[in-house]
């Protein structure tokens, strides 16, 4: 059972369950991935929209030379009639961000154009008698079903929505066939058949196209040394976080981190250890956060965790914890620090993310200035790595960190001239 599972997984190039429910449904894809489909969908019906446009009418030309004209002069109205609403779908598709809904509506609609032409044209044709060009023609109208169900492959559709949009355009295609080809059951199942082999390709390839997409998606977002968000995806997090509506009635804290003395590291041990000190510190930032926060690599040795729902006290907590488990070692065992700003929405008053981003920046700062090893909070108070042989981290209040600051400071100066 388990063999069989897997082999399905690896038939749609993915290897897990979440991997899977993410190629039949939409529900959870990412907000990022939602746009980018939807983009890719409209950018997809834009251009086929325009040629259409163009093409679809100027056939008329062909119906009005072959078939009889009564005849040939419907088809150009209904060709007419096409081609303005592919006109209109290439005015809506023409700009990105339009949204998954609208993308899919005009999905359908550009789809339905054909459909309802063919069930149109069938019955128009079907009494008549034709020969030569006009019998080629009739029989490239009688394609149109396959030519729909088929152009499906192109575009990304999850399994519910390619089954939705299936259903409408098999019925509807069905009937049309019954309707031309009724008398003959044979060759009615003969067309059914192939109808069917070109859905079963049309969705495989639909299906693997979000897979693609999906895999391209995540491989953008998360740095590959650190497995960290990139600063691209988490300013994209950051930018729909601070949209959501309900955000600015909740606390909202960013710790801004950056490895102490990390260049010393590089030169002395070397690149190789630099890159696997990053890592460590990473994981710990990573294993130190809940599910709904957020790690991201900022920059080289720089890093910002989003902490939503969390007021300042709380976020001291985890920097606590981070200190407590110790970001990274060093080959020798020496602990590897960071200098961290805590900024949060409410205390630094501000509902922007770049602004709180700045201020969380600015306390990094203060912090390299003010000796390094700690974390500096809204109210001036300060969280301490572990020094030597004390184990508990050091928390001091704005008031009186003066005196302690100033014995690490001296302690640090001692260490950064030793
Ligand atoms: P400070 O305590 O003041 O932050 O000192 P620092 O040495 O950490 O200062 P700085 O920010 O100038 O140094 C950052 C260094 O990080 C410089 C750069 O060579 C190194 N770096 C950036 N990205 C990487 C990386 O991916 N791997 C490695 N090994 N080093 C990196
Ligand atoms: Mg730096
Ligand atoms: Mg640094």
């Amino acid at each position: 059972m388990d063999t069989l599972i897997l082999s399905i997984y690896q038939l749609f190039g993915v290897n897990s369950k979440e991997q899977f429910a993410d190629l039949v449904s939409a529900k959870d894809h990412q907000e990022i991935i939602r746009q980018h489909r939807a983009d890719l969908i409209a950018s997809r019906i834009f251009p086929f929209a325009m040629l259409f446009g163009v093409v679809v009418p100027v056939w008329g030309i062909l119906d009005l030379i072959y078939f009889p004209t009564d005849i040939a002069l419907t088809f150009v109205a209904m060709r007419i009639v096409s081609g303005v609403a592919f006109f209109a779908l290439a005015y809506i598709t023409r700009k990105v961000r339009i949204g998954m809904k609208r993308a899919l509506t005009s999905l359908m609609v550009m789809l339905m154009i054909p459909t309802l032409f063919y069930q149109l044209s069938t019955p128009l044709i079907a009494n008549t008698e034709l020969n030569g060009m006009a019998a080629t023609l009739m029989h490239l109208y009688g394609l149109l079903p396959y030519v729909v169900i088929a152009s499906l492959a192109l575009f990304p559709l999850t399994l519910k929505e390619f089954s939705l949009f299936s259903v409408v355009l098999v019925a509807l295609a069905s009937f049309g066939l019954y309707r031309s080809e009724g008398s003959d059951v044979n060759m009615l199942l003969v067309q059914l058949w192939l109808l069917l082999v070109i859905l079963g390709v049309s969705m495989f390839s639909s299906l693997q196209q979000v897979r693609y997409l999906i895999s391209q998606m995540v491989k953008a977002s998360y740095d590959g040394l650190t497995k960290l968000l990139t600063r691209r995806a988490g300013m994209d997090i950051m930018e729909s976080l601070f949209r959501a509506t309900g955000l600015q009635q909740s606390n909202f804290s960013i710790l801004f981190l950056d490895l102490d003395k990390f260049k010393g590291i590089n030169d002395t041990l070397g690149h190789d250890a630099g890159d696997e000190v990053l890592r460590q510190a990473s994981k710990t930032l990573s294993e130190s956060i809940r599910r709904g926060d957020a790690a991201i690599r900022w920059g080289g040795e720089e890093f910002l965790i989003l902490l939503p729902h969390t007021d300042s006290e709380s976020a001291k907590n985890v920097v606590a914890r981070i200190m407590e488990r110790g970001l990274a070692k060093l080959p020798d065992g020496t602990p590897v620090t960071a200098s961290i700003g805590l900024s949060e929405q409410h205390e630094d008053d501000t509902h922007s993310w770049k602004d709180l981003v700045d201020i969380a920046d600015k306390r990094l700062y203060k912090a390299k200035q003010t000796g390094r090893a700690k974390c500096i909070a809204p109210d001036g108070s300060e969280v301490h790595f572990p020094k030597g042989d004390s184990e508990a981290v050091v928390v001091i209040e704005g008031e009186n960190a003066s005196a302690q600051g100033k014995a690490d400071q001296e302690k640090a100066k001692e260490m950064a001239e030793a």
